[in-house]
């Protein structure tokens, strides 16, 4: 496998802090491409020899915006047992239902736009069920729940200019851990 060719932006790119725009459909075959080229590069992330060798940081999902285009467009990578990946590509996303259980990351979130330590936890909800479209316009529904909940709501936040670090309160970021389920 190649690395695609990608740049993912950091934080301090003022463009992170855009709302992206809903997507208009025929994507184009450039769209296509990208979207193919993002879940190449976070299922590479995953694989311990390409993670070296590319020297990259496991990453689970991405969204348009991190490459630089405010379109309402993410990808998620989830490795389902070992050495096998289902791949998620959400466009126009809409959140149809969240469970009121709140869980959060134990380790904290990560995210690839952020290239420094944090500390802190993020609430998010243990289940959501949101409807989007796939890349041909075709709507569908989803129901994600546990890690797969938590990189959904983190991306989806992402397409609406904000980062997970913007949850932690700064004075006190492990705030309610005890209200919540560690993941
Ligand atoms: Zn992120």
């Amino acid at each position: 496998m190649n690395l695609p060719d990608i740049t993912i932006l950091d934080e301090k790119e003022k463009i992170l802090r855009k709302k992206s725009e809903e997507v208009q459909f025929p994507l184009s075959n450039e769209d296509k491409k990208k979207i193919e080229d993002m879940i190449t590069y976070l299922k590479m992330s995953q694989i311990d020899e390409y993670r070296e060798k590319y020297d990259l940081r496991a990453g689970m999902g991405l969204s348009y915006i991190q490459i630089g285009i405010p379109k309402r467009i993410f990808v998620v990578v989830d490795e389902t047992e070992p050495g096998r990946f289902q791949s998620y590509t959400i466009i126009n996303p809409e959140i149809v239902s969240k469970s009121e259980e709140l869980i959060y990351v134990g380790e904290g979130e990560g995210c690839l736009s952020i290239n420094r330590e944090t500390e802190g936890i993020v609430p998010r909800n243990a289940r959501m069920t949101i409807s989007a479209y796939d890349t041909e316009g075709n709507p569908f529904t989803i129901r994600v729940r546990e890690d797969l909940s938590v990189a959904f709501q983190h991306e989806i936040d992402h397409l609406n200019g904000i980062l997970f670090t913007d949850k932690i309160d700064p004075k006190n970021p492990y705030k309610n851990a005890n209200k919540m389920r560690e993941i």
